[in-house]
């Protein structure tokens, strides 16, 4: 049975546990660096960066960046800009893992949230046709070349990964589409392609 944390400092992570726990996982929540000895994977779950960048100790920042640089990870909205760069803003401190920018509120605010269709490679498994829900979500606005795309709506790539990390704008924890949860258990079983080093660089 893996054993996958589920970053609960603020935000929608009782959904992302319930998705987990429903594909047979233990579940663990994190709050503190030590909570993520043992795990094998880690999901961080949308929110509010801003709000996230504030309660987040330096402590557990060093332990999550040290995490993610060596087992796989998953943010989905909140989750990925933390993972991800942005705009330079003073309330905002990313990790910066993923060689990915995003502008933060790029699809609109609250009101612009929506549900969209969205094509999946197909090795996602079938159907490449599923809706996502886009709450306030980040707009991705520079990939780099190591990037691989894995959805995208309108032709703009909203999900896609890098080595053992996926990194979704919109939540599938929300719509029952497990696809993603079940990529991100895969990997812990295959090794790793290439190290990410804490600064983003890649060796
Ligand atoms: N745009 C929000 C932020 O800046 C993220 C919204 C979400 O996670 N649903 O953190």
């Amino acid at each position: 049975m893996a054993r996958v944390g589920v970053l609960a400092l603020q935000g929608d992570f009782p959904k992302h546990e319930d998705r987990l726990r429903a594909l047979g996982c233990e579940v663990m929540q994190v709050r503190m660096p030590e909570d993520l000895n043992g795990l094998e994977a880690l999901v961080w779950p949308g929110g509010e960066s801003t709000t996230m960048t504030r309660v987040m100790s330096d402590e557990l920042r060093v332990a999550l960046t040290e995490f993610c640089v060596h087992h796989p990870v998953w943010g989905t909205c909140a989750g990925m800009i933390m993972l991800a760069h942005t705009d330079p803003d003073p309330r905002v401190r990313t990790l910066g893992l993923a060689d990915v920018h995003v502008n933060r509120n790029g699809w609109g605010r609250q009101v612009h949230s929506f549900e969209g269709e969205l094509s999946v490679v197909p090795e996602l498994e079938s159907p490449t046709q599923a809706t996502g829900i886009f709450i306030r979500a980040p707009r991705i606005t520079r990939i780099g070349k190591h990037i691989r795309v894995l959805a995208t709506i309108r032709g703009e790539p909203v999900a896609v990964s890098q080595d053992r990390m996926l990194l979704t704008t919109f939540h599938p924890e929300l719509t029952g589409d497990d696809r993603f949860h079940r990529l991100l258990l895969s990997w812990i079983l295959e090794p790793q392609r290439s190290r990410i080093s804490s600064t983003g660089d890649r060796t």
